[in-house]
């Protein structure tokens, strides 16, 4: 079977270097949402809490009862609500409408939509939603914004930011007046922590970098992080191919001279790119794929008993034109991971 590794020294030094830059762990919440971006939530939850991470975030309350043992607190971005949330769980909830149906007592992040116009309660909304929040009795834990352009050069970064800082100091304002503690505030996510580092937010939330990659674009100055995941495939059988033989579906793979070519177990089916054959398309060690990749089966000029598909998410998403995070976390979760140092 097709398997993966995840390395424990490449995701301790993206650990050490976003600890590092952000103020230190203390502050370092890992993004684990969505079968942790692909690499698989129980084995990231395990290793990033082996190294001393308390805080997490996931995509809903399910996700957040798979690791709730592993941290201190636990932040669930896209609540449902047909779940109780654990005893370490806070919810964010991103309108007037979410905390309204919210039940008393429940911990919540408030989001505030800083420029990014997606989720989030607007700023007008602000003091209406603490309002709102105090007299429904939820315990008010965080309030969070995303910026919409960390990873992007020119001066909107900047903006955002700014309306960030302004946001921030009308909630204090609001919650100081009534006599209420402040929550920890949180913005900051890969880009915006490898981009400015330490701001004064008590959480920053990362999730790509913390798996070794950025989205910057060359103008940034380069970051030494280490790609945590590589997916591995077994051959299944082997063949000697022709110059005039047509290998897989819709007969489009060829071979310049006599090759062996090794059909290996993995394909599209497994949440790997599905590649169409067309313009050469090499495997991370050289090997040439021969063919369209089929839902179970890739074809490789290879004699090989193992290969290596993917070891930088980055070199696959340039080439297909997409981006790291969505070649990653398509990964399917049936696919064995095994930690390795
Ligand atoms: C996914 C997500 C993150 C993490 O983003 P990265 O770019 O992977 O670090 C942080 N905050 C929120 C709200 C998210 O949805």
């Amino acid at each position: 079977m097709a398997y993966i590794t995840l390395s424990r020294s490449n995701y301790f030094h993206n650990l050490s270097l976003l600890a590092d830059k952000c103020g230190g762990v203390d502050k370092l919440s890992v993004v684990l949402k969505d079968n942790a971006y692909g690499h698989g939530l129980k084995e990231m939850a395990t290793l990033a809490s082996e190294f001393g991470v308390t805080k997490a975030v996931v995509r809903d309350e399910e996700e957040a009862l798979e690791i709730k043992e592993q941290f201190e607190d636990i932040l669930v971005l896209a609540p449902r609500t047909d779940t109780n949330p654990t005893d370490n769980s806070s919810l964010v909830l991103n309108s007037l409408e979410q905390i309204y149906k919210t039940k008393p007592k429940t911990k919540v992040y408030l989001k505030i939509d800083s420029g990014m116009r997606r989720n989030g309660i607007t700023a007008d909304e602000i003091s209406d939603a603490l309002k709102l929040i105090i007299s429904k009795a939820l315990v008010l834990k965080g309030v969070m914004t995303h910026f919409a352009t960390s990873d992007e050069s020119g001066d909107a970064f900047e903006m955002e930011m700014q309306r960030w800082l302004e946001i921030k100091n009308q909630v204090k304002a609001f919650l100081n007046e009534l006599n209420i503690p402040q929550p920890s505030f949180s913005s900051l996510a890969s880009h915006g922590v490898l981009r400015v580092g330490n701001i004064d937010d008590e959480i920053v939330r990362c999730g790509i970098a913390t798996y070794g990659y950025n989205e910057f674009d060359e103008s940034f100055k380069k970051i030494a992080l280490k790609p945590v995941l590589k997916l591995h495939a077994k051959r299944i059988t082997s063949r000697v191919v022709k110059p005039t033989d047509r290998v897989g579906y819709g007969k489009v793979g060829t071979v310049a001279i006599e090759t062996i070519v090794s059909s290996y177990d993995i394909g599209y089916g497994d949440g790997f790119f599905r590649y169409d054959g067309k313009s050469d398309f090499f495997t991370p060690e050289g090997d040439k794929i021969v063919g369209r990749i089929s839902m179970d089966i890739t074809s490789v000029a290879s004699d090989k008993d193992e290969i290596v598909l993917l070891d930088d998410a980055k070199v696959l998403a340039d080439r297909f034109s997409t981006i790291s995070y969505d070649i990653l976390v398509k990964l399917s979760p049936r696919i064995k991971r095994v930690v390795i140092d």
